[in-house]
């Protein structure tokens, strides 16, 4: 390829190198990939000019994400979000000056640092932490962010009472496939399914297969959502209120189909994009695979294979489906 040589300061022939480079971060290796060029004209070997992240610092992100660490735009969103200065954040933390600045640019921070950040992203923790620190801030802004964090908290109060009546509440066993119901996860895999349109039939078995495959290959469910047996094969437990929650929210539309002069069915197409940064890699992977799989499959089809699983099979009526039989699963 074609390019600009430092050391010839002009155009010239370049080779790309791609070298996996080995890290150790915290007794783990991690490998990173790094781009070189090297002229063809005079030899010299030098970087990529684009690739902005050192090696180590893309060491730290992997590290970061594989142990679901906070990551240095985390920590900075937290403090801007309260109008708070890396000095006030620092006091109410109790660490040193540079400690948070270092860690807002990059550096990868020690476990005890990292317990406390996980317990500050909680509004009822930083209020705790706020109250009992009367001089880490002028009295004014102490005033403002008690007031402000504890009707943050009434309001998530109020808003998962709100969510509990509704959908009810269980402990994750093995109906749930060992999570405990996620509504976000739930709310954002239906938008996901729904954003090129689906039957509300179909849906539901897209939801069954994403939870219940998760579960074959890693032994969790992605959502924690129980599936009952209907007619229809399996579908969420309180599937229409999870429906009737997003279509009152505007994120999800609904449209009547008309597929013969007495058949109707109702297609379900999200209003808005899923946020799928709530989910891991895997999750993702999960969710992307079922759909494509399915992809172009009439309601039928899937509702027939649906009911040749033998969990759906051998569960009665209205009852959940243990995801033990995930083994079994024909996908
Ligand atoms: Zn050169």
């Amino acid at each position: 390829m074609k390019g600009i040589c430092p050391n010839c300061e002009k155009e010239t022939n370049l080779e790309l190198i791609r070298t996996i480079e080995a890290i150790n971060v915290r007794g783990e290796k991690i490998e990173i990939e790094t781009r070189r060029y090297r002229c063809l004209d005079c030899g010299e070997e030098f970087e990529d000019p684009r690739s902005d992240d050192d090696p180590l610092d893309k060491a730290y992100k992997e590290y970061r994400r594989r142990h679901k660490m906070t990551t240095p735009e985390e920590i900075r969103s937290l403090r801007k979000r309260y109008g708070l200065t890396q000095s006030e954040m620092s006091t109410l933390l109790g660490w040193g000056a540079v400690t948070l600045s270092r860690y807002e640019n990059g550096a990868l921070q020690d476990e005890a640092h990292e317990k406390t950040l996980r317990l500050v992203m909680e509004p009822l923790n930083l209020l705790r932490l706020i109250e009992e620190t009367p001089d880490a801030l002028p009295q004014e802004k102490r005033d403002r962010l008690i007031e402000e964090l504890q009707s943050a908290e009434q309001a998530a109060y109020s808003f998962s009472r709100i969510y509990e009546e509704r959908f009810g509440r269980y402990r994750p066993n093995v109906f749930s496939g060992y999570m405990s119901l996620d509504l976000a996860k739930l709310n954002n895999a239906i938008l996901y399914m729904c954003m090129d349109g689906v039957l509300k039939t179909v849906l539901n078995k897209l939801l069954f297969y994403s939870d219940f495959k998760h579960f074959k290959v890693h032994a969790v469910s992605i959502t924690g959502s129980r599936y009952v047996r209907i007619k229809f094969g399996p579908a969420p437990d309180n599937w229409r209120s999870y429906l009737s929650f997003l279509m009152e929210d505007g994120a999800l539309d609904v449209e009547e189909i008309f597929y013969d002069e007495d058949v109707t069915g109702e297609k379900l197409i999200s209003a808005r994009k899923p946020d799928l940064s709530i989910f891991s890699e895997e999750e993702l992977m999960t969710l992307a695979s079922v759909k494509k799989h399915f992809k172009g499959w009439t309601a039928k089809k899937i509702t027939d294979h649906s009911h040749e699983e033998k969990g759906y099979m051998e569960t009665p009526n209205s009852q959940p489906i243990s995801y033990a039989y995930a083994e079994e699963l024909k996908i």
